[in-house]
């Protein structure tokens, strides 16, 4: 039996934005294969966690499905896939569309880069017979919390012979692992007095890597000798490569549901891996798009995109610009005509901190996909404010496909800010806003996000691809 809406009800549900959870706006059976799908996010989550070990999953992944080394020098047709690697750190994959270039690309661009701890260029010493490493973090941390927690070291080092050398100890089962120590409480008392963000200090990130001495009778900094013992026999590697490396502390705690409801995915690096990954695989299902795609795989972004490998760089652009040389046409004429999903990360309301928020404004898990119009800070500084009309035409792409989707600000006016890779793409004159997935304890070394809300930023990622 259905009860008859009374007018005031019908009036509400025609004029109010009602904003819902996205398990009470999809079918059963969509939540079961979201859920689903969210396995692979959490294998990828877990397998990849720097911007080199992503552009390597990525390359594979694309030569598997059928991608080729992009040449600027052939002519592609409709179907055609590329892709185009940048320095090993930055990644873009392109799939050729039915229209011809002039009518612009549309672009995905993720960025795969998250906080975290880098070695300095001199890192290892000896303390105490302890044998330690100095760090510098990467990216906006809250300092005190990436202490007494297992870490895993990732990266490559470059010999002074010019070969390369791959490392990733600390994830696998069995392999060791490694810490920021902290003072015990007992004799905590001065260092409680310190402001939060100087709980741990810039300099007190030192890696704990081993204790041992090599065994002698004579000598000093024998725990850093045997250290470097074992790096030079499982590396072939001296001091001074140090120099020539880029190592990366990362956290190990494994990827896992959270909630009775395993609703929730917790882990290391959503930011933007939580993007990235929907982006790849949209990339990689949709094989014969109407617009060209192009599917951008930043890094650099959590250090405000500078250097390049970086999307402040112009290598998109000149890539655009190969492309459109490969149809006979000006890249600017292109970019002019395209449009771009910045995929990032927004803040999910946090129940236990909600006075950062307004609440009219604010993500919420579960309410799928959020889009941002604007970041950015004092006053809408230092973004990129997407145009009314290319929100528009967003909004109704996304609502006639079934894509579950909010609106979220960063935070409260002049309550702090940030920024995306939007404003470089922008940048560029293509139509830009930033989409992506509410995070909880963004940018921690054990981030959240909402399993329905992953999926929906796939679903929208192919509805972008995809429409006509
Ligand atoms: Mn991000
Ligand atoms: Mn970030």
């Amino acid at each position: 039996m259905k009860d008859e809406k009374t007018p005031i009800e019908e009036l509400r549900e025609k004029l109010f934005a009602a904003p819902k959870h996205a398990a009470l706006r999809m079918e059963e059976e969509e939540i079961e294969r979201a859920f689903e799908w969210c396995e692979g996010y959490k294998d990828f989550l877990g397998s990849y966690k720097t911007e080199r070990e992503v552009t390597a999953y990525a390359q594979k992944l694309a030569q598997k499905n059928g991608f080729e080394e992009f040449d600027s020098s052939k002519s592609y047709k409709s179907g055609d896939k590329v892709f185009f690697n940048i320095k090993e750190k930055a990644f873009i994959l392109t799939v050729f569309g039915k229209r011809p270039l002039s009518d612009g690309v549309k672009i995905a661009a993720a960025h795969i880069d998250s906080p975290r701890l880098d070695l300095k260029p001199n890192p290892l010493y000896e303390d105490l017979e302890l044998a330690m490493l100095k760090t510098h973090y990467y990216g906006g941390i809250k300092k005190y919390q990436w202490a007494t927690i297992p870490l895993s070291l990732h990266g490559v080092i470059i010999r002074k012979d010019g070969s390369k050398v791959t490392v990733s100890i600390g994830d696998k089962q069995g392999e060791p692992q490694f810490v920021i120590t902290d003072l015990l409480p007992h004799l905590g008392g001065e260092q409680a007095k310190r402001s939060l963000s100087q709980g741990i200090k810039g300099e007190e990130l030192n890696i704990l890597i081993g204790s041992l001495p090599f065994r002698s009778d004579s000598g000093s900094e024998l725990v850093k000798l045997n250290i470097l013992k074992i790096l030079n026999e499982k590396y072939g590697i001296v001091e001074a490569d140090f120099l020539s490396a880029e190592l990366e502390l990362v956290p190990a705690m494994p990827v896992t549901d959270i909630g009775f409801d395993r609703s929730i995915i917790g882990g290391y690096g959503h930011d933007d891996r939580v993007c990235a990954y929907p982006a790849i695989m949209a990339a990689v299902d949709c094989p014969a798009p109407e617009y060209t795609t192009v599917t951008v795989l930043a890094d650099k972004e959590e250090t405000g995109s500078q250097g390049n490998t970086g999307l402040s760089s112009a290598f998109l652009q000149f890539f655009i610009e190969d492309l459109a040389k490969t149809q006979g046409l000006e890249g600017r004429d292109v970019l002019r005509a395209s449009e771009c999903l910045s995929a990032d990360v927004n803040a999910a309301m946090d129940p236990t901190f909600p006075s950062v928020h307004d609440r009219l404004n604010a993500a919420v898990f579960n309410r799928g996909i959020v889009v941002t119009k604007y970041t950015g800070s004092r006053g809408k500084s230092d973004t990129s404010d997407a145009n009314a009309e290319f929100m528009g035409k967003l909004r109704k792409l996304f609502d006639d496909n079934g894509v579950v989707w909010q609106i979220g600000e960063l935070g409260k006016v002049d309550e702090g800010g940030g920024g995306t890779v939007a404003k470089y793409v922008a940048h560029l004159g293509v139509d830009v806003v930033d989409v992506g997935v509410p995070v909880l304890s963004m940018h921690a070394p054990f981030e959240q996000i909402a399993k329905l809300d992953v999926y929906m930023a796939y679903k929208a990622f192919c509805v972008f691809y995809n429409q006509k």
